[in-house]
């Protein structure tokens, strides 16, 4: 018999020995989380940091409000992506169209996906852009 641990994220149990990974700092000798959660933390803390910038992403399957599909901007993507999806939107097939250096640019580059391209979410933007460009 193995012996379980629940991964305080997932809220699933795993087996300790194979499915977590070593902390000493831990009373068990055990991270809280399991391998798979703390491998996606890890990916997505990489990719925040490798560009450390702001992403214009599109939900292609995001149907429910235009054939293209919904686009966005945002500075934390992961956390964007998981408020969508919390929201009920349909996040399967998630897709990063570009990263920029600064909201302005990323603002820009969203409107023209949402004006020419036909991307959904075009009223948010608008109001962002002209918000920003007030300052
Ligand atoms: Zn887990």
């Amino acid at each position: 018999m193995c012996k379980l641990k629940e991964c305080s994220k997932c809220k699933e149990s795993f087996n300790i020995d194979t499915d977590f990974y070593n902390a000493k700092a831990k009373k068990d000798g055990k991270d809280h989380y399991c391998k798979t959660c703390r491998n996606a933390i890890a990916a997505s803390q990489r990719i925040e940091h490798i560009t450390g910038s702001y992403f214009v992403y599109a939900l292609p399957n995001e149907n429910g409000v235009s054939d293209k599909g919904y686009c966005g901007q945002t500075k934390n993507l992961n956390h964007r992506i998981r408020n969508h999806k919390y929201v009920g939107k349909v996040v399967d097939g998630w897709k990063i169209l570009k990263t920029f250096k600064t909201r302005v640019e990323a603002l820009a580059y969203e409107l023209e996906m949402h004006t020419k391209e036909g991307y959904a979410g075009n009223s948010i933007a608008t109001r962002n852009f002209n918000k920003l460009n007030q300052i």
